[in-house]
């Protein structure tokens, strides 16, 4: 770590202490709440000890509530049983830093609309969000409020929020428009006709089960204002499922993984440097909300309409944005509470539209990085089997706009994720006299990999590269690196697995020889990993005198294994 990232990992570390004092105040609030009105009745049995909803809430519920309650809760993800009891303009923790709240804005900002989409979600969550939006904004700023419903069926969703609309519009003359798709369209369509219906300068594009808080806007607006190519994000707070108390996130910037799953990114050096935290984040990606000049954001093709349900969208607007003329920020004053659901009620499996979604940005963006995705996917390069649909608008676009490529990207705007193109064989790896067994990490805390039956989940995925490394254990590739390699201890009849840089540093035997359907060989003990079977039904994993064993990894890259020169080099030594 250099001092930089010491004083910022400090400043984590301190910056988590107060989101755990804040989180243990609302917490104690929200309990609170519920006692004045009389809803924590003791000595009731608990119905649901497994359930997410009772892990920490509810306990005093009598049976009859606690079953209302998990039911609304699965049907949801999140505690729609206290949210109907909660009112609509409940007060929030400013969570914005002392200099976020000294700052003035200029009356004279750009105007807004802000777009809710939502599927299925609980009338009192959409209210509030409205109720929060409309209070918390400018209202000479505030243009219009335009809830996109992704073809929901609840009925409390049809006639009675129309009714809700129309009182709201009673107030505030013609603010709330909803738009209502004719069939399921997913949440990036939701979004997009969100984005067309606007008509204000900025259009900020949230979930409907989030609460803006103090002063959100401004901050958008007048940076903006200043640069209309900026897509920006708030910083986001969590609202729990359970209890809704509020939980203060730290700043950060947002990034992704190969897989395309969003994380948060330490803030950058620069940013430090500034010493200025009201300063914008440059931030490698958004995580799905976003604020942007409307006229901007149409431009550079608003999103990827050929997205599927969930996911990647962010990933490609923002690696777009960047790559064609435009950027990317995280603004420290600018604050949404968002509930965090325990599921997604609509999908139970996010990944399969997410991995083909991923696969759309890696095909469009990645150029000669794409790999990675498939790679980070387990799957084979070609062949996959995956219908990723039609990407030929999208590349006419990326023609059209003029973009850098993915290389610029990478070096520029996000070195933290780290590229390998030395990995030659990915996935599972199996020993040809025992082919319905893994290489498995096993157990975790723990060193020791074993042999296991195969299922091909992260704790099996191997990762071979021509420096001869192997990765065991899923592919994290950022700079903070994590991965496992195989090392041979010298001694004893056991592999052993070490973070990679600890293997590195301490000079242990972490390079092997393989190839596609040979040995194992360490490099420095000449031993070989190989299973042997004490008896027929436990089989073990072992470092060894070589014996001949063969093993197969699942995926293989650029025509490896596959040429007789690399074979030849590669020969088990023969005893
Ligand atoms: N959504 C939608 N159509 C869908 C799925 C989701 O309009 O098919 C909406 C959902 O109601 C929510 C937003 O999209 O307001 C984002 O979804 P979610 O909150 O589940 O995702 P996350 O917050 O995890 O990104
Ligand atoms: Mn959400």
């Amino acid at each position: 770590m250099d001092s930089k990232s010491v004083e910022a990992f400090h400043e984590n570390i301190n910056q988590l202490e107060r989101d755990l004092k804040l989180q243990a105040s609302s917490k104690a609030e929200a309990h609170k709440a519920a006692d004045r009105k009389g809803k924590r009745k003791t000595g009731h049995r608990l119905l649901y000890p497994d359930s997410f909803l009772f892990r920490h809430w509810g306990a005093d519920l009598s049976e009859e509530e606690q079953t209302l309650a998990q039911n609304l809760f699965l049907n949801y993800g999140y505690n729609v049983y206290l949210s109907d009891q909660l009112p609509l303009d409940r007060p929030l923790n400013d969570t914005r830093s002392p200099s976020c709240k000294r700052k003035t804005y200029p009356k004279d900002l750009p105007t807004l609309s802000v777009v809710l989409i939502f599927m299925n979600e609980a009338l009192s969550i959409i209210l509030r969000a409205v109720t929060s939006v409309i209070n918390r904004t400018p209202s000479h700023l505030l243009k219009e409020i335009i809830l996109v419903d992704d073809y929901s069926s609840n009925d409390d969703l049809k006639g009675p929020l129309e009714m809700h609309i129309q009182n709201y519009n009673a107030k505030h003359p013609g603010l709330i428009k909803i738009i209502r798709h004719q069939k399921r369209e997913g949440l990036t369509q939701a979004r997009i006709s969100g984005w067309e219906a606007s008509t204000a300068d900025v259009v900020a594009i949230l979930d409907a089960h989030i609460e803006v808080n103090t002063a959100w806007a401004e901050p958008i607006l007048s940076r903006l204002k200043e640069d209309r190519t900026v897509i920006i994000s708030p910083v986001f707070d969590k609202i729990g499922f359970d209890d809704f108390g509020l939980n203060q996130y730290s700043v950060a910037a947002d990034g992704f993984d190969w897989a395309l799953w969003c994380l948060y990114e330490p803030l950058p050096a620069e940013w430090y440097a500034l010493k200025d935290d009201t300063a914008p984040v440059r931030s490698p990606s958004i995580m799905g909300i976003l604020a942007a000049d409307r006229k901007f954001l149409g431009e550079i093709g608003v999103l990827d309409s050929g997205m599927h349900i969930y996911g990647g969208e962010n990933v490609e607007l923002a690696v777009r944005a960047w790559q064609c003329g435009g950027k990317v920020e995280v603004l420290p004053c600018s604050r949404i509470a968002h509930v965090e659901r325990a599921h997604k009620p609509y999908l139970m499996d996010l990944t399969i539209a997410m991995k083909r979604n991923a696969l759309r940005v890696a095909e469009v963006w990645m150029d000669d990085y794409k790999y990675m995705v498939y790679v980070a996917w387990n799957l084979p390069v070609e062949n996959h089997g995956i219908d990723f649909g039609d990407v030929s608008s999208r590349k006419e676009l990326r023609k059209k706009l003029n973009c850098k490529g993915f290389d610029w990207y990478i070096k520029n705007v996000y070195p933290g994720l780290i590229f390998l193109p030395n990995i030659v064989g990915y996935g599972t790896m199996r020993n040809t006299l025992k082919e319905d067994l893994c290489v498995d990490q096993g157990a975790v805390p723990g060193h020791t990999p074993i042999v296991y039956p195969c299922h091909a989940y992260s704790s099996q995925l191997i990762f071979y590269q021509t420096s001869g490394e192997m990765f065991v254990g899923g592919l994290y590739a950022r700079r903070s690196n994590v991965e496992r390699c195989l090392t041979d201890p010298g001694n004893g009849d056991l592999p052993v697995l070490e973070k990679c840089d600890t293997a590195v540093n301490k000079g242990l035997n972490m390079h092997w020889d393989f190839k596609q359907g040979s040995a194992i060989i360490n490099r420095s003990t000449k031993r070989c990993l190989e299973i042997t079977a004490p008896n027929p039904s436990s089989y073990r994993l072992v470092m060894q005198t070589c014996t001949g064993q063969r093993w197969h990894i699942q995926h293989t890259l650029k025509g490896w294994g596959k040429t007789k020169d690399l074979e030849q080099k590669t020969q088990p030594p023969k005893h």
